[in-house]
C-alpha cells in the first residue's frame, strides 16, 4: 500500500535544494527552504488538508479533522522539517535507486546530500495525512501538521507559534534508522572565553611577554581530557572545544557544554568557570574571561511528566510492527526546545541513514512503517 506514492514524494522534496545557512541572518536562512514550503502548502491544499496555512516566517501547518466521535480527544500534532545540513552540498541531489531483496533503498551519486533528513519524514506525514484522509473509516482524534525551516541551524522553532499549533503533544519524524524513539536530549551551553595577552620583543621577552594562545593551551588543558566528543558516549557528557584561535595578545576559545544530567550540567559550567579563576589567580586577574550561554535543555524532563506521549508513540511502533528502541540522543532536537515551550515532542525514526553526509541513505520499506507509526498514533483510542 502507497510504497509507489512515498517514494514519488521523497524524489520530489530532495529535488528542492533546501540547505540552510548559519551565516545567513534572514528567516528561514534560504530562499529555497520558502520554495519548497510553498510547494507543500498547495499539495497539502489539493490533497484536501484542513486550515493550510503558510505564515510569515514560512512555517507550514494544516488539520486533519477528528473522525465523528472522536473530536473530544487529544490533538496530536506531527513536524519535519525541510532544510538540510549546510555539512555537505545539498544542491542538485541526484538520486540513486537500488532495488534489493523487494525493498527499494535510495542513495546520492555520492558528491551531495541525499536530504533524506528529513525529507523522508515529510514524504511519510504527507503520505499518512493522504492515507488518513481517503479512508474515513480508520478512526483518530484531530491532527495537526507542521513543516519548519533551518532546524539544521538550530533556528527551527525561533518563532513557531506553540499555541496557534494547538496541538496537545507531537513528534518530530527526525530520527534515524527503524525503532528509534527519543525523549531524552543533552543539556547544552556554549562558554565563550576571551584572553588577554601581553606582546613584547621575542629577543628581549623575558619575564615580559605573555602569549594569549599558550595560556589557551594550558586552560584547555586543565579540562578533563576523558571528557571530549571523541572519548564519550551514551549519557557522557563533554566539553567541546569548537574553537580556538588568536595572537600573542589576543585568544579566544569556544567550547559546547553538553550532559543530559541536569546536575551534571551545572556543574560543568561550573568547572569552566573553575578554570578561568585558576587562569586568572595565575596570571593575573582580568587575563581571562568566559560568557556562559544555555542553548537548550533536555526534553526529558517535560516529557516525562506525559508519560502517555511515550506509550502512545510504543504502542503504535508495536501495532506498526516495528520494536522501539528508546536512545538518548546526543545533541538537541527541535522537540526539545518544543517541549520547553508547552509542546512535549519526542522524535521518532525517519529512516535515513548516515545523515549529513554524502552516503546518506534510507529505504522504502523503513519510510513505509515511519509512516505507518504515524497511522497508528493517529488511530490510539483514549
Ligand atoms: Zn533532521
Amino acid at each position: 500500500m502507497k510504497n509507489e506514492k512515498l517514494l514519488e514524494r521523497f524524489l520530489k522534496y530532495v529535488s528542492f535544494d533546501t540547505q540552510s545557512d548559519p551565516e545567513s541572518e534572514t528567516y528561514p536562512s534560504t530562499p529555497g527552504q520558502k520554495v519548497l514550503l510553498k510547494y507543500l502548502a498547495d499539495e497539502m491544499h489539493s490533497m484536501g488538508i484542513a486550515e493550510v496555512k503558510m505564515d510569515t516566517f514560512g512555517y507550514v501547518t494544516g488539520t486533519i479533522p477528528a473522525t465523528p466521535g472522536r473530536e473530544g480527544e487529544s490533538v496530536v500534532g506531527f513536524l519535519a522539517h525541510v532544510d538540510t545540513s549546510p555539512d555537505a552540498p545539498g544542491a542538485n541531489v541526484r538520486p540513486q535507486i537500488v532495488e534489493t531483496d523487494g525493498d527499494i533503498v535510495i542513495t546520492t551519486d555520492g558528491t551531495t546530500l541525499l536530504g533524506a533528513d528529513d525529507k523522508a519524514g515529510i514524504a511519510e506525514i504527507m503520505t499518512a495525512a493522504e492515507y488518513l484522509l481517503a479512508c474515513p473509516e480508520i478512526e483518530h482524534g484531530k491532527i495537526r501538521i507542521a513543516f519548519t525551516p533551518d532546524e539544521e541551524i538550530g533556528r527551527g522553532v525561533d518563532f513557531f507559534d506553540v499555541k496557534a499549533f494547538g496541538a496537545d503533544f507531537a513528534y518530530t519524524m527526525d530520527g534515524g534508522p527503524q525503532g528509534e524513539l527519543e525523549y531524552e536530549n543533552f543539556n547544552a551551553a556554549v562558554a565563550k572565553i576571551t584572553i588577554t595577552g601581553r606582546s613584547a620583543h621575542p629577543g628581549d621577552a623575558k619575564d615580559k611577554m605573555m602569549n594569549a594562545v599558550r595560556v589557551a593551551m594550558e586552560l584547555d588543558s586543565r579540562l578533563p581530557a576523558a571528557e571530549r566528543p571523541e572519548t564519550t558516549e551514551g549519557y557522557e557528557g563533554f566539553y567541546h572545544l569548537t574553537h580556538m584561535g588568536g595572537s600573542i595578545e589576543r585568544a579566544e576559545m569556544e567550547y559546547f557544554i553538553r550532559d543530559h544530567d541536569g546536575t551534571r550540567f551545572e556543574q560543568r559550567k561550573k568547572t569552566v568557570e573553575a578554570v578561568v579563576a585558576n587562569i586568572n589567580a595565575k596570571y593575573g586577574e582580568g587575563t581571562a574571561s568566559v560568557s556562559i550561554k544555555d542553548q537548550y535543555y533536555n526534553m526529558r524532563k517535560v516529557v516525562e511528566r506525559h508519560p502517555e506521549v511515550v506509550e502512545r508513540a510504543k504502542r503504535a511502533m508495536t501495532a506498526a510492527g516495528v520494536e522501539p528502541i528508546v536512545k538518548p540522543i546526543r545533541g538537541g532536537t527541535d522537540g526539545a526546545r518544543l517541549s520547553y515551550m508547552g509542546l512535549p515532542c519526542p522524535n521518532l525514526f525517519a529512516g535515513g541513514m548516515n545523515f549529513h553526509s554524502l552516503r546518506e541513505s534510507v529505504s522504502v520499506s523503513t519510510m513505509k512503517k515511519a509512516m505507518n507509526t504515524i497511522i497508528e498514533i493517529a488511530r490510539v483510542k483514549e
